[in-house]
């Protein structure tokens, strides 16, 4: 069972913010994302993060979630996809070379401390990306769940964050609906 790498984790992490079976948004305000940013070690010093750069961050969490999605065969909406490209305009990253950093990209230091907090993510999903490991992140098939869970699998074919609870609930809809003579596959 391979470890999620760092750079999925922080994906994960951030992509998990918001609860969808909760209700709850752990970055709703401005002032949530600046303290969830410090409390991830990646914003420090007196600068606040501002009304826009938090628009920006939840477009781009909403467009990763959107593609997580897609990874389990959720058709994801292109608009959120767009918007999510667009914010990543926004977030520029350098090439650096020899420098003892763990990554070889890194935010380009024109940016705002925010802007380079918000950079780390792009760079996490660019690494994922790249080493094709993004298509184990995944956004939970149940959509009254839509956790973001590391597929430990070995053909990487899990839809569920967890078969027990998920996995079982669309059984039953789908036991449930046969029963009713439904042909519609409620997936
Ligand atoms: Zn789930």
């Amino acid at each position: 069972m391979p470890d999620a790498p760092a750079s999925a984790q922080l994906v994960q992490v951030f992509a998990n913010t918001v609860d969808v079976e909760c209700g709850t948004d752990d970055l709703d305000t401005a002032r949530k994302l600046d303290a969830w940013l410090r409390g991830q070690g990646l914003l420090r010093g007196r600068e606040r993060v501002g009304a826009q750069d938090h628009t920006l961050c939840l477009r781009l969490r909403a467009g990763m979630r959107e593609e997580l999605g897609a990874h389990v065969g959720d058709s994801a909406d292109p608009t959120l996809l767009h918007e999510a490209t667009e914010a990543l305009r926004e977030l520029p990253v350098v090439v650096t070379i020899g420098v003892g950093t763990p990554s070889a990209l890194s935010p380009a230091p024109h940016l705002s401390a925010t802007r380079k907090a918000l950079g780390v993510l792009a760079i996490a999903w660019s690494e994922l990306s790249v080493t094709g490991e993004a298509a184990r992140l995944k956004r939970c098939s149940e959509h009254a769940c839509a956790w973001v869970f590391w597929d430990t699998s070995k053909n990487r074919s899990r839809r569920w964050c967890s078969m027990r609870v998920c996995g079982n609930r669309a059984k039953a809809r789908r036991y449930a609906a046969r029963q009713a003579g439904g042909t519609r596959n409620p997936d």
